[in-house]
C-alpha cells in the first residue's frame, strides 16, 4: 500500500484517516467517511484502485469537479479514467460504454446514470466499489439540487450492491443517518474524523449599512494576502461585486447562469492564478482543489451552517494560514428569510403545478429545482386523485423542509451575535470540539487589520432593511 502511494501518488505518508478508511475498503467494507475539505478523500478510492479488481465508479455531483479529478488522475500518468457526463457526443459515450470494463476509474454524474443503456453497460461489468463523492448532497441540499441523489441507493441495488464508500466534509450526525438509508449500507462503517481546520482564522466583521460592506470589503481585498474567494447570495451581486473590485485587481465572477463553458474558463483561471479573487454564488468551489485560497469572504450571511463551513474550507488546503471573513451588517437577516420563502413554493404554486402536470403542459411556475423535487416525492407517494388532496400532502412536506431551514437559519444568525468562540460553537453544530489554535477567531483575540482599524470604514446612516433590500435588488435563490 504504501509503495503504490509513494510511485503512484508522489506522498511520502498517508494523512489522518487516509490508511484506515483504504484499509476497509481493501476488506470490501461499506464505510461512510467524514474528513474534512482538503483532508484527501480522493485518495481513499483513488488507491485502492489500484488493488482491486474490477472498476471503480464514482459518482460526483458537479461536472467541474469530475474534469478536475479526471484531469489530475490523467496528470498522474492514469489513461484508464473516463467522465460519464452530459458533454460527451453520442458517438463518444457508445465507445466508451462499449469498452466500459476496461476503465479502472469512472466517473458519473447522477444525472447520467438515469440512463438505461450506461446502467445495462455498468450491470455487465466487475464495479469493485461503488463511490459517493460530496454525500452529503443526499440529504443536506440534495433534497433542493439533486434528488437524482436519492436514486443511487436503488442503483447500487441494481449494479449487485458492490462495496460503498460515501464521502463526505461536512455532515451532521441526521445527514450520516440519511447517507446510509438512502445508500441502503448494512453493517457500515463510520470513520468521522475532526471537521476543524485549525489554519482558517474565523472573523466576524460587523459594519452598519451595505454602503460600509462595500468599503470594508474594498479595504479587505487591498489588504488581505492573495488569491481569495468572496461569496455572495446572488447572481447580480457576484457581478457587482466583481465590476466594484475590478481595476485594483484581477477580478472574475462565477455564478449558475453562465453557460458551461464560461464558467469552466474562469474555474481555470482562478486555479492556474490567472485571478486574484474571485466573486461567486454558492454555485463555486466545491471539489475544486486549489491549494493556496488565502481568504474567503462572506458577503452575505449563509442560511445554513454546512454551507458555511464548507465555503470557508475551500481556504488554505496547503495548511498555511488563512482566514475566513463574515461580513455583517444589520437587516442581513431579512435577505435569509426572504431567500428560504423564495425557495420554496406556495400551496396555490403547488395546486397551479399539479394542474399543470396533469395537462401535459411543461410550465409548471415552479424553479427547476422545485419541480424536480415535487415530482420526486409525487412518485414516491406514489401520487394518484384529487389535486387538492396531492397538493395539501406535498405542501406539509415543504413546510417540514422549510421548518428544517428556518432552524438552520436561527443557527446561523445566534452565532454571528454569539459573544464566544466562533469556531466552538460553530463545531458544535457539528457534534464536534475545536482543536488547539492560537488564531482562533475574532472573539478568542485574532485580528486582521494591522495597519486599517475598522473604525476608518466610512460609515453611513442606516436605512430601513425594505429600502436595503430593493436597493439590493430581486433576491433570487441561487442554483447549482
Ligand atoms: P478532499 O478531501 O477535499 O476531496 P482531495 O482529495 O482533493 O481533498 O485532496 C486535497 C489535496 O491533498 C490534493 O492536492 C491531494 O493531492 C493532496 N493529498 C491527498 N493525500 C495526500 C497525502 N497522503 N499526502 C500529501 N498530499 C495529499
Ligand atoms: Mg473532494
Amino acid at each position: 500500500m504504501i509503495n503504490i502511494l509513494r510511485e503512484r501518488f508522489g506522498y511520502d505518508s498517508f494523512r489522518i484517516g487516509q490508511k484506515e478508511i483504504i484499509e476497509d475498503v481493501l476488506h470490501g467494507r461499506n464505510c461512510v467517511a467524514m474528513l474534512p475539505t482538503g483532508g484527501g478523500k480522493s485518495l481513499c478510492y483513488q488507491l485502492p484502485g489500484y488493488i482491486l479488481d474490477g472498476s471503480v465508479l464514482i459518482i460526483s455531483p458537479l461536472v467541474s469537479l469530475m474534469e478536475d479529478q479526471v484531469q489530475q488522475l490523467k496528470n498522474r500518468g492514469e489513461k484508464r479514467v473516463v467522465a460519464l457526463n452530459r458533454f460527451l457526443s453520442y458517438r463518444e459515450k457508445k465507445d466508451v460504454l462499449h469498452e466500459l470494463a476496461s476503465y479502472r476509474f469512472i466517473y458519473a454524474s447522477p444525472e447520467i446514470l438515469q440512463s438505461p443503456l450506461l446502467i445495462e453497460a455498468l450491470k455487465r461489468i466487475n464495479i469493485s466499489l461503488f463511490v459517493v463523492d460530496e454525500a452529503h448532497c443526499i440529504s443536506q441540499w440534495g433534497h433542493d439540487f439533486r434528488p437524482d441523489f436519492l436514486k443511487l441507493g436503488l442503483l447500487r441495488e441494481t449494479l449487485g450492491n458492490p462495496p460503498c464508500l460515501a464521502l463526505t466534509a461536512t455532515a451532521t450526525r441526521q445527514v450520516i443517518d440519511d447517507i446510509v438509508a438512502t445508500l441502503k449500507l448494512d453493517r457500515v462503517k463510520q470513520h468521522m474524523y475532526p471537521l476543524d481546520r485549525t489554519n482558517i482564522c474565523l472573523y466576524v466583521q460587523y459594519v452598519h449599512t451595505l454602503e460600509g460592506k462595500m468599503e470594508a470589503l474594498k479595504q479587505l481585498i487591498a489588504i488581505l494576502p492573495k488569491p481569495g474567494i468572496v461569496y455572495v447570495s446572488s447572481r447580480q451581486w457576484a457581478e457587482t461585486l466583481a465590476n466594484m473590485l475590478h481595476g485594483d485587481h484581477r477580478v472574475g465572477y462565477y455564478h449558475g447562469g453562465m453557460d458551461g463553458e464560461q464558467r469552466l474558463l474562469i474555474q481555470q483561471q482562478f486555479i492556474y492564478d490567472q485571478l486574484d479573487v474571485i466573486c461567486c454564488t454558492n454555485a463555486f468551489g466545491m471539489g475544486v482543489d486549489k491549494r493556496n485560497v488565502r481568504f474567503v469572504i462572506h458577503f452575505h450571511l449563509p442560511t445554513q451552517p454546512e454551507a458555511y463551513w464548507q465555503e470557508i474550507g475551500r481556504a488554505g488546503r496547503d495548511g498555511n494560514e488563512s482566514i475566513a471573513v463574515l461580513l455583517y451588517a444589520p437587516g442581513d437577516e431579512q435577505l435569509g428569510q426572504a431567500m428560504i420563502d423564495a425557495e420554496f413554493p406556495t400551496k396555490e404554486q403547488i395546486v397551479y403545478a399539479l394542474n399543470a402536470l396533469r395537462h401535459g403542459q411543461k410550465e409548471t411556475g415552479l424553479t427547476d429545482v422545485q419541480q424536480r423535487l415535487l415530482l420526486y416525492w409525487l412518485e414516491q407517494m406514489n401520487a394518484q386523485g384529487d389535486v387538492n388532496i396531492l397538493a395539501k400532502q406535498l405542501y406539509s412536506h415543504v413546510e417540514q423542509r422549510k421548518k428544517e431551514k428556518m432552524n438552520k437559519w436561527i443557527f446561523m444568525q445566534r452565532w454571528v451575535h454569539e459573544q464566544t468562540c466562533r469556531r466552538r460553537t460553530m463545531l458544535s453544530y457539528f457534534e464536534q470540539q475545536p482543536l488547539p489554535n492560537e488564531r482562533c477567531c475574532d472573539r478568542c483575540g485574532a485580528h486582521i487589520y494591522v495597519n486599517a482599524p475598522v473604525k476608518h470604514i466610512r460609515q453611513i446612516q442606516l436605512r430601513p432593511w425594505r429600502e436595503e433590500l430593493r436597493a439590493m435588488f430581486s433576491i433570487k435563490v441561487e442554483d447549482k
